[in-house]
């Protein structure tokens, strides 16, 4: 069986070839939201209980290979699973989308960090922020005073926030025509977000860049170097038909 430590597009539909080729694969999903979509094939969810408990349920389910297709900003389960798959001698794959690349017209700032990110608010200048950085590490941005966010994300956020703002629930993807329209109807003047990377998000860099309005990216962090990585499902497709055992 294939293991898919999931939580992502690509992750949905690397699933989906498997299982549509007749392979058995199991998807892995944190938990984190009421309602996720569901890839076809089996599905878990939940955490594993850290590395050593990761390995004992791959050899417990016969695991033969791990694609770990989680978020770019996911780290701690990619180590995990990275660990659990050296303790257990599976292989493991990572599949990890690209970043997003400056265009022509951009006004992009790139930080390291969420609160990189709330201290280049104020160097900019900004007054009225959409903030698209997810839900968790709002708290960075609770000393940003002066500023109005317009916080989007999947799920309610926990406090603490930002102090002045408006939570809008939503999930991508997102249309061109529907960020405009939520950055003109806000009066957006600045754009946060991670480099997520891919195309179900990238609308409101397009929206940016058409409105010629500042955006802050944060970095993606950097990764332990010795995990075969692929940059797509074509190709995670095919290291798992390899491995599928
Ligand atoms: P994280 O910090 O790397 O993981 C925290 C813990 O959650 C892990 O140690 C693990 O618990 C559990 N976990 C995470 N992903 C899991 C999975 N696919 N299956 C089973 N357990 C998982 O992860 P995160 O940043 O909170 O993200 C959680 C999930 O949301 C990920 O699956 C990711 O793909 C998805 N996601 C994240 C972001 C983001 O910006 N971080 C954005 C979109 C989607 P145990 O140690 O108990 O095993």
């Amino acid at each position: 069986m294939i293991l898919v430590l999931g939580g992502t597009a690509e992750a949905r539909a690397l699933a989906a070839d498997l299982h549509d080729g007749g392979v058995p694969v199991t998807s892995s999903l944190a938990g984190r939201v009421a309602r996720p979509r569901l890839p076809p094939g089996a599905v878990r969810i939940g955490g594993f209980g850290g590395p050593d408990a990761l390995a004992r349920w791959l050899g417990e389910h016969g695991v033969s290979a791990v694609i770990d297709a989680t978020h770019p900003f996911a780290e701690r389960i990619s180590a995990s699973a990275a660990r659990a798959c050296l303790t257990a001698s599976v292989p493991l794959l990572r599949l990890e989308r690209p970043g997003w690349i400056e265009r022509s017209g951009d006004r992009w700032t790139w930080v390291d960090s969420l609160e990189g990110a709330a201290a280049a608010i104020g160097r900019l200048g900004a007054k009225r922020v959409l903030l698209t950085t997810g839900r968790q590490g709002l708290g960075a941005f609770a000393q940003v005073l002066d500023v109005w966010f317009l916080i989007r994300c999947v799920e309610p956020p926990d406090p603490p926030l930002p102090p002045a703002g408006q939570v809008l629930l939503d999930r991508g993807p997102y249309t061109l025509a529907g960020e405009g329209e939520l950055i003109d109807r806000h009066r957006i003047d600045l754009v946060v977000t991670k480099d997520s990377g891919g195309q179900d998000t990238v609308a409101k860099l397009d929206a940016a860049r058409q409105r010629r309005l500042p955006v802050i990216v944060v970095r993606r962090p950097v990764r332990p170097a010795g995990t075969e990585t692929v940059a797509d499902v074509p190709a995670a497709l095919a290291w798992s038909l390899a491995h599928a055992g």
